[in-house]
């Protein structure tokens, strides 16, 4: 509970009606998309860094737990208020507060809405290409606190390549200006890459610039279809090892390559179809034809049965929209209850962690669909049920995936963070030495835990 000194003290920060402590306030703000949901005492909606590093400051005082807060979009629960506190959410700062030609940036508020701001960047002539398929409704403060990935990333990177300058406010309320607005740099440590991705536990971000490339002039979609996810895999390994980048090269499993081909009404053999590649590339025209010919040779090889090129905008949208639908599609195969993990394998153990994945789904007798960003290694693995005799199944199930991805070199995230769901996996990914260094690192900006208690560790 918040005292009635502290909820004035508070309110006189923000200003009347960016606090908030009504019911239907503090439920909303008390969940993401992992879920799961905490107690939040009040909600704060800042407008300005000067009102974050109060509310900070305020809070470091009282010892009051404080929730950065993005779209709420996150996978892990990393938005989630465990121990009662604080909302604060950056979903008021969203103005795009300036973007460059001349330097190739932007300089946004964080609760720009990701989409949004390719939008607006593209207008311009330029091109942001960190796309999360939850791009429509996440913020870009969201996507530096999580490193965000996403199809294009297998070409250009994730949010961390794309972060040039950042503006902090520590625990304690001073604010830290990190980076700047050039592309390259070695003036000392890089505090702003260590905040991509430290998921609320460090600092708040209230102002955020990013690095913007000259748009492509042409790009182009296709899809191959294979009898198997390890045809799929290799297909990948095959287009990589001829030298080609491909814009994204996004997996689909049996399951799911069944659900976006029929609902497409591409005309594709049911019964044959074990998975699918959606595969882009962009450039100049010719380039990308040439890109799409060569794709297709290496699907083929790798023994594809059908493929096919989108010969209209119109067409490559409906593959995207599927695609991008995918999570929610799933929910329509009639199980209640879906867990959503993220992991990621080095590029070359691809074959051997889909047909790991099959295999653990034969074992446990549950039902597994898989798909994601198969070009960088990264694939989002769903686990289904109904619950009852499976539930007390699931913790083994999700335990055997982390098992066989950790055993192939791989990692516990490749793109959504650790957050509350996977504090158990990364213990088991890095030693004790590694995870004291970053133990100490959070000591150090956040002497009294304050900052999204709870999560990662
Ligand atoms: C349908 C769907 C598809 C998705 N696809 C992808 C995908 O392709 N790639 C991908 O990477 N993710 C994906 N995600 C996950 C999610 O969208 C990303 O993790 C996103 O970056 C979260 O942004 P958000 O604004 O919703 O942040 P939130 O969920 O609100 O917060 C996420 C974390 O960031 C912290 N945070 C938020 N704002 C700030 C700030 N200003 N300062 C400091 N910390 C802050 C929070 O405390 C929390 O720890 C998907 C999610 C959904 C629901």
């Amino acid at each position: 509970m918040l005292s009635r000194t502290q909820q004035k003290a508070l309110k006189r920060i923000v200003g009347e009606g960016r606090f908030l402590t009504d019911e239907a306030a503090r439920s909303v703000y008390a969940f993401d998309a992992s879920g799961l949901s905490g107690t939040a005492l009040a909600v704060c909606f800042p407008k300005t860094t000067e009102e974050i590093s109060k509310l900070l400051a305020f809070c470091h005082n009282d010892g009051i737990p404080v929730y950065p807060r993005g779209a709420g979009s996150g996978r892990t629960g990393g938005a989630v208020p465990t121990v009662p506190g604080i909302v604060v959410s950056l979903e008021r700062m969203n103005r795009v507060i300036e973007v460059s030609q001349k330097d190739m940036l932007t300089v946004v508020e964080p609760g720009v809405i990701t989409g949004d701001l390719q939008g607006l960047v593209m207008r311009h002539g330029l091109f942001y290409p960190p796309d999360p398929a939850s791009l429509s409704f996440c913020t870009i403060g969201g996507n530096v606190a999580t490193c965000a990935g996403g199809p294009k990333a297998v070409k250009y990177g994730v949010t961390r390549d794309y972060l040039l300058g950042l503006e902090a406010v520590r625990a304690d309320g001073s604010v830290l200006t990190l980076g700047g607005r050039t592309v390259k740099a070695s003036s000392g440590y890089s505090l702003k890459d260590l905040m991509c991705g430290s998921e609320g536990t460090l600092s708040i971000f209230s102002r955020i610039t990013l690095r913007l490339i000259p748009r492509p002039v042409a790009e182009g979609v296709m899809f191959a279809c294979f009898s198997s996810p390890e045809g799929a895999a290799h297909a990948a390994l095959e287009i990589f090892s001829m030298g080609l980048v491909p814009r994204t090269c996004e997996f689909m499993d049996r399951t799911c390559s069944r659900l976006v081909t029929r609902e497409g009404g591409f005309p594709v053999d049911q019964e044959t179809l074990g998975a699918m590649l959606i595969l882009e590339s962009d450039g100049s025209p010719g380039s990308v034809a040439d890109e799409l010919d060569a794709m297709k040779v290496a699907c083929q090889k790798a023994g594809s049965f059908y493929s096919k090129v989108a010969e209209s905008c119109e067409e490559s949208n409906t593959i995207w929209s599927l695609r991008r639908t995918l999570s929610q599609r799933v929910r329509q195969l009639g199980y209640p209850n879906k867990v959503s993990e993220d992991i990621v394998v080095p590029r070359g153990r691809l074959p051997e962690i889909v047909g790991r994945l099959e295999a653990i789904e034969r074992h446990f007798g549950i039902k597994i669909v898989s798909f994601g960003h198969l070009g960088d290694g990264n694939l989002h693995v769903n686990v289904l049920y109904h619950g009852d005799r499976e539930n007390e199944l699931i913790d083994e199930v999700i335990d055997s995936i982390f098992r066989e991805t950790l055993k192939l070199s791989g990692r516990v995230s490749g793109e959504h963070g650790i957050g509350l769901t996977k504090r158990k996996y990364l213990t088991w990914e890095l030693d004790v030495v590694t995870l004291g260094t970053m133990r100490g690192i959070k000591d150090l900006f956040d002497p009294k835990a304050i900052l999204n208690p709870g999560k990662v560790f």
